[in-house]
């Protein structure tokens, strides 16, 4: 079985510089995040060993620490202001990529346009987006983008995360059903996303079958997985190795590995190390593999 790691995968630096600031703040004193750091049971799980606490961004006061964070996905203004006025000293590790997408979108709704979220409505990071603007509608399929009211000016982003692909096809469908509008569409999916999205589709032309490594609520994992599905190549979405089954990969020649971008390198590292081990004993206990020692006895004696 040949195991192929993607050309881009696993953790982006938003990620990383927001775990970096996390390290730093915890190692001075008690900290508590503003929801998941990132959507990954593993980090969590890290983080919980350092005494980092949760709590709710949207409930303020929630936190039992004096020290909030704000997580990679960004917040909106007002819930950024409304912890700082309630006396916690906030720190923020909103993605650039994030506050790109936030000043986009301030920027078309100062323009006169219908604000428009191209993503999931209940992800925190929409939720971020859409807070300060309360008119803005968030769409995510082709049904959605049909149920919206004409505007003489939409103004669209999409969420970091989103596949750039689904994004242009959902911008031209709001102008195929409102021609007589103005569209101006900001391009705000994150380039590690499209890295990894693009990365995704060459591996899937290679491969039987695609490990995806991430968080089970992490949509840029959730995408990845579905851009194999949609090659029609077959996908198993794993968090840990341990999650891994020999009976997966019984007959399959051809494995290609790709990890969300809050995935820890040393959980891409053990998943291909288990990979490895199962090829290995799947190898010895076939036909071939069993007789592999007899034929290495054989060949010995001849010469
Ligand atoms: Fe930033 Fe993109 Fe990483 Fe999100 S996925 S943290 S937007 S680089």
């Amino acid at each position: 079985m040949t195991i192929t790691l993607a050309t881009h995968q696993g953790m982006c630096f938003g990620v990383r510089d927001a775990l970096r600031k996390t390290h730093d703040t915890a190692a001075s004193g008690p900290v508590t995040v503003l929801g998941e750091l990132v959507h990954n049971p593993v980090v969590q799980q890290h983080l919980a060993t350092l005494g980092v606490q949760r709590a709710h961004l949207e409930i303020v006061g929630s936190s039992e620490t004096s020290r909030v964070i704000i997580t990679a996905h960004g917040a909106a203004d007002r819930q950024r202001e409304a912890w700082r006025d309630a006396g916690y000293a906030v720190t923020d590790t909103t993605c650039p990529l994030v506050k790109k997408a936030h000043a986009a979108l301030a920027l078309l709704v100062a323009q006169g346009c219908q604000p428009i979220v191209i993503g999931h409505a209940g992800h925190v990071e929409v939720r971020g987006l859409c807070g300060d603007f309360p008119t803005a509608q968030v769409v995510q399929d082709e049904a959605e983008v049909d149920q919206l009211p004409f505007a003489t000016r939409f103004g669209v982003v999409a969420q970091t995360t989103q596949p750039i692909a689904k994004v242009q096809t959902l911008v031209a469908r709001l102008q195929q059903r409102h021609p007589e509008a103005g569209i101006i569409f900001k391009d705000t999916v994150c380039q590690p996303t499209k890295d990894r999205q693009a990365a995704m589709e060459r591996l899937c032309q290679d491969n039987d079958l695609i490990v995806v490594i991430g968080g089970r609520n992490s949509n840029n994992t959730r995408q990845l997985g579905e851009t194999a599905l949609e090659a029609g190549v077959g996908v198993r979405q794993v968090e840990t190795a341990a999650d891994l089954q020999a009976a997966w990969f019984q007959g399959v020649n051809r494995v290609g590995v790709t990890a969300g971008t809050s995935t820890l390198d040393e959980t891409v590292q053990a998943v291909v190390a288990r990979l490895k081990q199962i090829d290995a004993t799947q190898r010895a206990s076939s036909p071939v593999g069993r007789l592999a020692p007899i034929i290495q006895q054989a060949a010995a004696a001849m010469f």
